[in-house]
């Protein structure tokens, strides 16, 4: 009952539509409020305003969770996210594959922030994953240079950094913390650079801004300088209280983490996309980061779920995936390879001299390249990792489709075992 404050007024006549008890788990939501309190159920959206179950109208002061910077119906969104449902609702970006709208967005991106040159973007789902992808990046960094040691950050009280295992973490919030067994240990928290609550009396808000850099500085030395990998900051500390720095504070904390190599993050999840009428927080702090978490440009919709009930897909699966499996597996006697495993629409092949798990093919051969060039030659895309084959392909596959991927399968397990055979007579 302590977790969370004062619920938010409910709308009265939800109460009648039977929600209490609901099924599911909601986050920030403490396990007695969901299940005594009726929770808002919102239903639909219109510029600031959203409509709950029941039609009652309520102005967004929130912006749904600090991110509907357009409002709730704009409808240049819902145009552009029609159109991209229609022609590629989905793809993504490993093994250097990816979309248009991706590398447009990432070429805007670096185009807009302008607090200084960035040079690349790393798109996730979320700034929970955005922040936790920051400190992987720092750490990948750093074990490149050569110094494995210098791993830690250090990130601030009162600092909202998102909600999983290592952006809670970083968050500086008690109650994120508390019965998760957080922070993780290479996560230290400075001042929390909050004016009005922690200065001491008669103290300006520069001399207020010289002692958290000197404490940030303290901390630093304390821990050992080589130790120290990155520092992270929103510009204007958001979910702690929406906590706005002191004069001279970004200045004086950006000269201590530049004076020991530290890497500087800026979280502007909130704050980017003109939330303080710059572009960016950085603009109007005059942060200069060396990486940068924003949100809140992506456009994520589950249809998914939806069209899959729609087309009964899990009883498709079921018509087509015997023939996939066996399809597949018929080629396991192959002399180069060690297994195809798999179950329903998901299948997996290894290759291996001699069909043993002991004996693998020297990584140079490249077998399962050489599959998987084979197969794209042939108009198929596989997963290749080693000496895997990954397939798990779409669930509407009609049985023709199949039957075109397992005679693919085949040639291109032909060829692989002609260059393999070459590779051996060597
Ligand atoms: N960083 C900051 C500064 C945030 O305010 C938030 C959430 N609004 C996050 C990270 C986490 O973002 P998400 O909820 O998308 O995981």
């Amino acid at each position: 009952r302590h977790f969370s404050s004062v619920p938010s007024p409910q709308s009265n006549s939800t109460e009648e539509n039977g929600f209490k008890g609901h099924g599911m788990l909601a986050p920030f939501t403490a396990g007695w409020q969901s299940t005594d309190v009726h929770p808002l159920v919102i239903e639909r959206s219109e510029g600031s305003y959203v409509y709950d179950i029941d039609g009652k109208k309520y102005l967004d002061s929130l912006a749904g969770l600090w991110c509907t910077a357009l409002g709730g119906s704009e409808p240049r969104l819902v145009k552009a996210a029609t159109e991209q449902l229609h022609k590629l609702p989905f793809y993504h970006s490993f093994w250097n594959r990816t979309t248009k709208p991706s590398l447009d967005l990432a070429k805007e991106l670096l185009s807009m922030f302008t607090a200084r040159e960035m040079g690349k973007v790393f798109f996730t789902n979320s700034g929970s994953e955005a922040n936790d992808s920051q400190v992987k990046l720092v750490w990948y960094y750093n074990n490149a240079l050569g110094r494995p040691d210098k791993k830690k950050f250090i990130a601030r009280s009162k600092s909202y950094h998102g909600s999983t295992l290592i952006s809670a973490s970083l968050s500086g919030l008690p109650a994120l913390h508390q019965k998760f067994d957080l922070p993780a240990p290479f996560v230290l928290h400075t001042d929390c650079p909050h004016y009005w609550r922690f200065h001491l009396p008669g103290e300006t808000e520069e001399e207020f801004a010289t002692r958290l850099a000197n404490n940030l500085e303290n901390l630093i030395i304390k821990e050992g300088p080589e130790t120290i990998a990155a520092f992270i900051a929103e510009p204007v500390m958001g979910a702690g209280g929406v906590i706005p720095p002191p004069k001279t504070y970004f200045e004086k904390v950006q000269a201590v983490v530049k004076k020991y190599d530290i890497l500087f993050i800026a979280d502007e999840v909130i704050t980017a996309f003109g939330r303080l009428g710059t572009m960016f927080g950085c603009d109007m702090y005059n942060i200069k980061p060396d990486l940068v978490s924003v949100a809140k440009v992506h456009l994520l919709m589950d249809l998914h779920t939806l069209a899959i009930q729609e087309r009964n897909i899990p009883d498709h699966v079921k018509q087509i995936s015997p023939r996939f499996q066996e399809g597949v597996k018929a080629f396991a006697g192959s002399p180069i390879v060690g297994e195809i495993r798999g179950v329903g629409m998901i299948l997996g092949t290894e290759f291996a001299d001699n069909k043993s798990p002991n004996d693998p093919f020297p990584a140079e051969w490249g077998v399962g390249a050489i599959f998987g060039a084979e197969c794209q030659k042939r108009g198929m895309l596989v997963r290749v990792a080693g000496d895997n084959i990954m397939m798990s392909p779409p669930l509407i596959m009609t049985s023709d489709e199949v039957e075109e991927l397992v005679s693919i399968y085949g040639d291109a397990l032909k060829a692989t075992e002609e260059r393999v055979a070459e590779l051996k007579s060597k």
